[in-house]
């Protein structure tokens, strides 16, 4: 068996390491990228969302490598997301390719369960529990990894720094082959990111991103928003959402995702009442909880037609008003443009940057009473 699986950031870290410590072989294409997109644009359906396109020209790009098998995630959202793997999987063997499917969340578990017992042979389910804990392991030292990117990312002396230190434990990580392991390059890691040479930070602005899971979280779809905030404009980005937080919440293997979860749906009840399948309640909390949290402002970054992010649209303008809280919204399709969208960018950051110069921080704004708790 030769398993493959969509790019999404760098979530191919812990799930390749759970594939092999099952005891079959991943195959792990390029990161996705431009070309990328516009293949999976080519043989989806025009209006479907951006994160359908890029991941199908994903699997193309693993079914060339020789992947046998391909695995997704599917659930049963109520967005389009529960239709993913199936519909993309029927496009592909239109297309001619031939491989088996593992359809997590949407075929019988039983069934997925046999399909890697036949191809793991004896102690599966042992192996199965030690794949578990190397990805756990795996998952968790990448968020740290990238948490501690996106804090000194602005602040570094030298350009570039934190960058090099990333790409370094990133490889490192993906390479080492026990849970020991990986706690020493953290431990290592640590240490590097203590001694890197960081400016003052008072005047570093701090912005939250929202909107949906994939475009937040994929390079390739969103013109690497995080790391340009960072690395160009000096501003501290951070998303609502994680790869840590993605892959582990399904599995219940951190019991905080779920309260903070919870939590969201709490505080997002008087706008979206109901469950739409995306995020949506994560947008919303992020954007009422950002002024309180110290964030000058929010990025709304979302796939053209994707359902739950367009009625958040609808809500955000109100939020923005009542809280006082700037909000910019970057659409992403496959027709996006770079400049137009630094463009777009840079005069938010202006204007970030001229509020924060007449004073009006969010300690301020709740002694005036604009920001309720
Ligand atoms: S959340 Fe939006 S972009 Fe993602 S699958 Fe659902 S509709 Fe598509």
């Amino acid at each position: 068996m030769r398993v493959a699986f969509p790019h999404m950031g760098n979530a191919y870290i812990p799930l390749r390491a759970l594939v092999e410590h099952v005891g079959v072989e991943a195959v792990v294409p390029e990161r996705p990228n431009r070309a990328t997109l516009e293949l999976g644009a080519k043989h989806a359906p025009e209006f479907v969302c951006l994160p359908f396109k890029i991941t199908l020209g994903d699997c193309m790009n693993a079914l060339e490598k020789g992947a046998d098998t391909m695995a997704m995630v599917c659930g049963m959202w109520a967005c389009r997301f529960g239709n993913y793997g199936h519909v993309q999987h029927l496009i592909l063997r239109d297309m001619g390719y031939e491989f088996e499917s593992l359809l997590i969340g949407r075929e019988d578990p039983r069934a997925v369960w046999e399909k890697v017992k036949r191809a793991v042979g004896g102690g599966a389910f042992r192996r199965l529990l030690g794949a578990a804990a190397v990805f756990r392991a795996k998952a968790a030292a990448v968020e740290e990894i990238e948490s501690k990117a996106r804090f000194a990312r602005p602040r570094e002396e030298r350009r570039g720094d934190t960058d090099r230190i990333m790409e370094r434990y990133l490889t490192r990580v993906d390479e080492a082959d026990t849970i020991r392991r990986v706690r020493e390059i953290r431990r290592e890691l640590r240490e590097e990111f203590s001694a890197l040479p960081l400016r003052d930070d008072d005047d570093v602005l701090r912005v939250r991103i929202v909107g949906e899971l994939y475009v937040l979280l994929e390079p390739s779809l969103n013109f690497d928003l995080v790391r340009r905030l960072g690395a160009v404009h000096g501003v501290e980005a951070q998303p609502i959402l994680s790869t840590y937080r993605w892959l582990l919440s399904p599995l219940w293997l951190d019991p905080f995702l779920h309260v903070s979860s919870s939590r969201a749906r709490r505080v997002s009840r008087a706008y979206l009442p109901y469950v739409l399948g995306g995020e949506e309640h994560m947008t919303i909390t992020g954007a009422l909880d950002a002024p309180r949290q110290g964030f000058d402002g929010v990025i709304h970054a979302y796939p053209l037609t994707c359902m739950p992010e367009n009625i958040c649209r609808t809500v955000l303008p109100h939020i923005s008003v009542t809280r006082d809280v700037p909000i910019l919204g970057l659409c992403f399709d496959e027709h996006t443009s770079t400049v137009g969208t630094n463009t777009r960018l840079e005069a938010f950051l202006d204007m970030l940057r001229s509020r924060r110069g007449r004073g009006r921080n969010a300690k301020e704004l709740e002694a005036e009473g604009v920001l309720r708790a």
